[in-house]
């Protein structure tokens, strides 16, 4: 895609010379590709517990209605799939509230220490229900310049998931600490759990990405928690690293800037 324009000299017309205005359009064919792509996915995400909200509400109407037994098992269903709908609406509208770059973040002062308490209030029944042992290594305090909301969401997304993929009696770490780097602060989640496949390592960031597409369905999770995650980082910018052995268990590493306005 060029634009050629000719330069003239004044006096007697003559061509004198051309600019040539060169636009590089791979990158906006390529932000547009990967629209679509979020669109055609959203699209199949949504349809996915529509149709079965669909489907069994109108064999209850057709006369399943009438069995105790099939009636309670099928209006799990529907609450359950309409709960899912909730959640992929939730997350889908909060990921395109952190892309839209113009939105700045609201930089405050934060304490790191204080929002993963927060975090682990939440979490407290599935961490009981599944006897996992937490281990904190935080210190008293960690005063930082950041986003309350979004600190939260990074935390509680990735010990939701650690929580998620560590089977019973399993063991989560957390840590805060100071980084290598000077004025970083580096966020640990260690997990004893079910571990990623390398080769989807890089992928799990990405929308909608999951390793077991069917058994994370019953999770109840969206495949959208990472990406939400590592839009949030980027947003501070920082970094997010993940280790993970199959089988072992997985160790994300979020490493922020402590003032990142300095
Ligand atoms: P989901 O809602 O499916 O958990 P995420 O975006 O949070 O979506 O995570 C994407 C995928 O990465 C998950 O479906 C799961 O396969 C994998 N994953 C995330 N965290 C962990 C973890 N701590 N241990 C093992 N696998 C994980």
């Amino acid at each position: 895609d060029a634009n050629v324009v000719p330069i003239q000299d004044k006096h007697n017309q003559r061509l004198t010379g051309v600019i040539l205005v060169l636009h590089d359009i791979t990158e906006i064919r390529h932000l547009e590709t990967l629209r679509s792509e979020f669109v055609s996915n959203v699209s199949h995400e949504l349809k996915t517990p529509v149709t079965s909200i669909k489907g069994f509400s109108e064999t209850l109407l057709d006369g399943a209605v009438e069995d105790p037994e099939l009636r309670k098992e099928f209006l799990t269903i529907i609450r359950d799939e309409s709960n899912r709908l909730t959640r992929l609406i939730e997350d889908i509208l909060q990921l395109s509230k952190i892309e839209q770059q113009q939105i700045k973040p609201h930089f405050e002062s934060v304490d790191f220490v204080d929002v993963v308490q927060r975090v682990l209030k939440v979490v407290r029944k599935p961490l009981k229900e599944k006897r996992i042992e937490l281990v904190l290594n935080l210190p008293e305090s960690y005063p930082l310049t950041s986003e309350s909301d979004g600190l939260h969401q990074i935390a509680l997304n990735l010990i939701s998931n650690a929580i998620t993929y560590t089977p019973a009696d399993g063991r989560i770490e957390l840590s805060i600490e100071n980084a290598v780097e000077q004025a970083h602060v580096v966020f640990r989640v260690s997990d004893t759990g079910i571990g990623i496949p390398e080769d989807d390592q890089q992928r799990v960031f990405e929308r909608f990405y999951r390793v077991h597409k069917s058994r994370e369905r019953e999770t109840g999770g969206t495949g959208l928690g990472l990406s939400i995650v590592k839009h949030l980082v980027e947003r501070y910018h920082g970094e997010i690293t993940l280790t993970s052995v199959e089988d072992e268990g997985t160790t994300f590493e979020v490493i922020l800037p402590t003032h990142p306005l300095n």
